[in-house]
């Protein structure tokens, strides 16, 4: 399956400002579309229920999913800092947010709706890192700065699911 989700198209999980401004070739390679295109296909999902519960209960207008941060070729993730074994870098993760919905409300939204997620990251108060797996961990955590280092405990989110 490397047909990708109407409202996340390709492009969406290759674009990165670094990799532009650096000159990195973010390209999802070949043997890593199918897992973007699933991933594409889970957010789809998601953004769908999103609209259809969150909206009805808060008569909001409809929402966006917005991707910050999607594939990220080995070159791209070294370039940010990025974890060394980031599901980032095999197409299964992406970084999230929701305007309208704090990063807390759309972890515990996806825990309660979402069952097939891998890991769920809180991240900072800004962002949510949502990962897929063939044989998801369904954990949950919340990342903080302490001192200058990223410090990972359980999320609260975890209660919900
Ligand atoms: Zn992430």
């Amino acid at each position: 399956m490397t047909q990708f989700a109407p409202n996340f198209p390709r492009h969406e999980f290759e674009a990165s400002q670094t990799a532009t401004r650096r000159g990195i070739d973010n390209t999802i390679p070949d043997d890593l579309l199918g897992d973007a295109a699933k991933l594409s296909w889970f957010l789809q999902e998601l953004r769908n229920k999103i609209n259809r519960i969150h909206r009805s209960e808060t008569r909001a207008r409809e929402l966006p999913v917005i991707i910050s941060s999607g594939y990220r070729c080995l070159e791209l993730n070294k370039a940010i800092g990025g974890a060394t074994k980031s599901q980032h870098s095999a197409a299964q993760a992406a970084d999230i947010s929701v305007p309208g919905m704090t990063s807390q409300e759309l972890v515990e939204f996806i825990a309660k709706h979402m069952p097939n997620y891998d890991q769920l990251i809180e991240e900072f108060g800004r962002w949510v890192h949502v990962s897929i797996a063939d044989k998801p961990r369904g954990s949950v955590l919340a990342a903080r700065k302490v001192n200058g280092k990223t410090v990972y405990s359980p999320s609260r989110g975890r209660l919900i699911a």
